[in-house]
């Protein structure tokens, strides 16, 4: 039987078990996801789960908040999109090597094709606000498809780093970084495609919260992205629509990159289409 699973800690609110149960029947498999939660005191256990995927025990494990980085020296080999990215959110064993991938960058980039904006079609120009973990995934496919990125950061001396690192790539984009207070002089020089928010402002119980500054005016027909899910219409969703603009959260990129994951493990494609009309079905919250 196939044996999925996710570590990270705290993780008892993750979806996956549901995105990957449902992908499991869709696509006729026999198989199981599991969450592996592993507290930080305790994470000399990741070697041990890592075996269990060289072994045959797990097919393929997921990786979240705080091992994307901390589970790399025990693999074997990583995914062009995982070394660049410098985070594995998927491990597999094939061929002989166990092999870390990082599915959360081509699901971003899947999920704003879905919202019309297909960022291999013309580059183009982002403001991204935050420069986490999911940031460098975001960050990673504006830049591999050669759009420029304005960052905005409540810390920036926090986050030359992650500029430094992916500037060092030598990819095709390019990003410049900012504090909060530059926003409103930034939006004035430059033509915004599209605003994506990459911190947890919004998310609830804070929903109350937004990365947009209530006095500051949005670009014109740009789209705006926010990566929270819960709740369904963010505080900055609601700030993009009302100012007449196009706004998703970020439901779509969670489903996109496990769903890309479950490809991974098992060589099949999920439809789409299919998979959000069975979601429905079964629950109607994301
Ligand atoms: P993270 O590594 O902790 O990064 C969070 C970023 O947001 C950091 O840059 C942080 O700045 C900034 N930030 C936090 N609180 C802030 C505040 N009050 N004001 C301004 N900036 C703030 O977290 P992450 O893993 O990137 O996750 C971020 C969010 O994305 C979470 O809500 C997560 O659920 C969501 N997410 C969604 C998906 C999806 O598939 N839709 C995937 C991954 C993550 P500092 O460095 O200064 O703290």
């Amino acid at each position: 039987m196939i044996k999925f699973g996710l570590l990270g800690w705290p993780i008892t609110h993750s979806r996956s078990p549901q995105i990957h149960s449902l992908a499991l029947k869709l696509a006729g498999l026999q198989g199981a996801y599991e969450l592996f939660p592993i507290e930080p005191e305790r994470k000399a256990e990741l070697a041990a789960m890592i075996k269990k995927v060289r072994e045959g025990q797990i097919t393929g494990l997921n990786v979240t908040i705080p091992y994307k980085q901390e589970v790399m020296p025990f693999l074997d080999a990583l995914s062009p999109n995982a070394k660049n990215i410098g985070a594995v959110n998927t491990i597999t064993f094939k061929n002989g090597k166990v092999t870390g991938h990082n599915t959360d960058a081509p699901g971003f980039e899947a999920d704003l094709a879905n919202n019309g904006l297909e960022l291999s079609y013309k580059p183009g120009e982002a403001v991204v606000f935050g420069a986490g973990g999911a940031a460098r995934a975001v960050f990673y496919a504006f830049l591999n498809n050669g759009w420029q990125i304005h960052a905005f950061v409540r810390n920036v001396e926090k986050s030359k780093q992650v500029v430094a690192d992916l500037r060092g790539k030598g990819l095709p984009g390019g990003m410049k970084l900012y504090g909060l207070a530059d926003l409103s002089h930034t939006l004035k020089r430059n033509k915004i495609d599209v605003i994506v928010d990459t911190t947890p402002l919004g998310m609830a119980p804070h929903i109350d919260s937004s990365s947009w500054p209530s006095n500051v005016k949005f670009p014109v027909n740009c789209l705006v992205y926010d990566l929270v899910y819960n709740p369904e219409n963010t505080l900055l969703m609601k700030q993009a629509t009302a100012a007449g603009l196009r706004a998703s959260n970020g439901w779509g990129m969670l489903v996109e990159q496990a769903l890309l994951s479950f490809e991974i493990w098992t060589n099949v494609k999920i439809n789409r289409a299919d998979f959000n009309a069975a979601w429905q079905q079964t629950t109607h919250t994301p």
